[in-house]
Formats: structure tokens, sequence, C-alpha cells
């Protein structure tokens, strides 16, 4: 396999260095270059960010010159992740886009447009070849990927097995959201310790959205998004990594019994499975049985970080079933996504 050399957009970040921890070893992606704002350019890397990885900062990469994240200071790269904050994301990554330089992305700025994909490798894979629609360059080798916000990646790996069977009707749920999830310095102290707060800014839109494209069908002409309703609601709660979301769902066919549907999660195959992809987890959805769990200190480290896990699913009073999902924030919902798209994309032959 051929090595890819990358770039990390918004390096010094949360994200960002998740990027950092989870490509040290990588077997195809070596990372050749960092950027961040006008803050931090100019500097090593050691003096620029703010490590809160528990492992130790790589030595190579202190000592690397965070640059400006203009593509004429990238065109040592085969392409860049982009942790990027959503103030700039915009102009960035399309300034590398239109320069052929791809970029696969964390940031919401392109996920809602019609010819980028929001991918969830083992969910939508199909959807990839969305890219060949874009026109930042006209050879198409400057494009754009994207993956969702980190709940809806827990909440369309758990719904994709049953849209498929049974077909969604509608979703309500409760989000609570790890600290990592606010970047650093985040959410302060005083409000988060020994404490929920009931609205996450500009959250709820997102996981009322990024589903219907994710689960959408393609067809020839384009996506075709699907359609039903979700009320989502939001909090922070003091847990440092793991978004824990419970959620009910109502089905446009019922299930026999909920045995039938433990079966079906547990029985469900990922699209990428057996496609030697280095970050996908052996198995995607782990359903746990034991009331207790999941939990995010105990699991949201699981396979890598890359598992969501699913627990307490039951029948519903209300709608016709009702579970709690579990993935890592910042590795499963972001960083770690971005890698798997990656890959993705590297077997599909889009990263040449
Ligand atoms: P963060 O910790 O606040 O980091 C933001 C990064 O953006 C920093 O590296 C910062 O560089 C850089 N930046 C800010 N202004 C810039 C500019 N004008 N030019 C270039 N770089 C600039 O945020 P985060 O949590 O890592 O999130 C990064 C992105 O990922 C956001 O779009 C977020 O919504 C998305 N995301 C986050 C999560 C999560 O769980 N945290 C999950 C999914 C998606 P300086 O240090 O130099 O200021």
């Amino acid at each position: 396999m051929t090595n890819y050399k990358v770039g990390i957009f918004g390096a010094t970040g949360a994200v960002g260095q998740k990027f950092i921890r989870l490509l040290e070893e990588h077997p195809w992606f070596t990372i050749n270059a960092l950027g961040a704002s006008e803050r931090s350019a100019g500097k090593k890397y050691s003096e620029a960010a703010n490590w809160i990885e528990s492992s130790p900062m790589p030595g190579a990469i202190s000592e690397l010159i965070v640059r400006d994240c203009l593509s004429s200071e990238f065109n040592d790269v085969d392409f860049v992740f982009s942790g990027l904050d959503a103030s700039v994301a915009t102009e960035i990554e399309g300034e590398f886009a239109r320069s052929g330089i791809p970029v696969i992305s964390n940031a919401k700025n392109y996920r809602t447009d019609p010819t980028v994909p929001l991918l969830v490798p083992e969910v939508n894979p199909d959807h990839i070849s969305l890219i060949d629609g874009q026109t930042f360059t006209q050879d198409n080798s400057g494009w754009i990927v994207t993956n969702p916000n980190c709940v809806v990646v827990p909440l369309s790996m758990t719904l994709k097995p049953l849209q498929d069977q049974y077909g969604i009707k509608s979703v309500i749920l409760t989000s609570m959201q790890a600290i990592s999830g606010a970047g650093y310095p985040g959410v302060p102290s005083l409000d988060i310790l020994g404490n929920v707060i009931p609205l996450i800014g500009g959250e709820e839109p997102k996981i009322h959205a990024e589903p219907m494209k994710i689960l959408a069908t393609m067809s020839e002409g384009g996506l075709k998004h699907a359609d039903f309703p979700i009320q989502a609601t939001a909090t922070r709660v003091p847990v440092i990594n793991g978004h824990m979301l419970s959620v009910v769902v109502g089905l446009e066919k019922k299930p026999k019994s909920i045995e039938e549907v433990e079966t079906l999660i547990k029985e469900w195959k990922s699209p990428i499975a057996g496609m030697g992809l280095p970050s996908a987890p052996e198995y995607p959805i782990h359903l746990f049985e034991d009331g207790r769990y999941p939990q995010p200190r105990l699991h949201a480290d699981s396979e890598n970080g890359m598992q969501t896990a699913m627990g307490r699913l039951r029948m519903s009073n209300v709608l016709d079933i009702a579970f709690v999902a579990m993935a890592h924030n910042t590795v499963r919902g972001a960083a770690g996504g971005a890698i798997l798209n990656a890959e993705l994309l590297v077997k599909k032959g889009y990263i040449k």
C-alpha cells in the first residue's frame, strides 16, 4: 500500500490533537504538515499547542512548524484532514479544494452541500460517488468529503438497521454530551462541574437534519433524503469523552418482539467489513444486554474508540422501541471517523 502524506488543519485544537495521536502509527498516512490560525503559525507545534492527549506528544510532531492554512503552504501533501473552527472552514477548505488538494473535514460548513458526501462508511459508503459531481476543479483533483456531527454518528449507525428492516416514522432523543465535544478550553468548569446544561447552542438543528442525508438513498438524480421527524434535546454533562443518547423510535412496520430487534442488531453486517481498512472496528455496533451498560467511562474507548455501543433495548410505551447509544465523540464522532473515511476513499481510488 502506498504511503500518503497528509496535512492537518486545526492541528492545535481538540480534534486536531486527536488526529495526531490516531495517525502516529497509521500504516498508510504520515503527517507532513500542520496548520492553524495566525496565532499559532510560525511556532513550533510544541509551543503552539496546549497538549490535552494522555499519551505524550510525538517527538517528530513537536518539532514541526505550524503553517498558515493556505494551499501555497501545503504543496507537499496528498490531502488534508480538517479540524477547523466553523468560522473559517468555508473559506479555507474551499480554497484547498479549488487548488486541487482533497479535504476530509469535521467542520459543519459543507455537510449540507448536495455534492458533498456526509459519510459514515458503515452506513452510506455508496454516497462517495457524489464527489464526481463536485466542481472545485475541472479535473476533479480537489474535492471535499465531510463527516457528521458527533451525536449523529452513533444515531445514524443505530438507526440504519432499523430503517432497512422496518422503516422509521419518528425519533425522539436526548443527548448527554461530553465536555470534550466543546473543544479546548471549552465549557467553563463552574458551569459544568456537578451540573447538567440543558442546551448546546446550534446542536439540535444538526441532529434533526444530518441523519436525513446520511440515510438517503442514491439514485441517478442524486440523493433522495430520508424523511421523518426527529425531536432532539442536546444537553452537556460532566463526562470527559463519550456522547450518550437516549433514543425512542417509531417504526413503519412493527417488530414482532424485542428479541427480533436484538437479533437484527446483532446480525447486522457492515458493508465495509472485510475491506481491510485499518481503522474499521471489527464490530461497529456492540449491543449490551446488561442494563448497567454502556457507560462512557468504561466503553468510549472500545475498539480504539471506533465502536458504537448500544444498550437498554426495549419496547416503548409511547413509540415502538427505546434504547441508549454511545460513541467516543472526538474519535468515532470526529478524527477517527474522518480517518476511516480517508481509508475508504483510498480503497475506492479517490485518493491516488
Ligand atoms: P478547538 O479545540 O476550538 O480547535 C479549533 C482549531 O481551529 C484550532 O486549531 C485553531 O487554531 C483553529 N483555528 C481557529 N481559527 C482559525 C483561523 N482563523 N485559521 C486557521 N485555523 C483556525 O475545536 P475542536 O473541538 O477541535 O473542533 C474543531 C472542528 O471539529 C469544529 O468545526 C467542530 O465543530 C468539529 N467537531 C468537533 C467535535 C468534538 O467532539 N470536539 C466533533 C465533531 C466535529 P489556533 O489554536 O491557532 O487558534
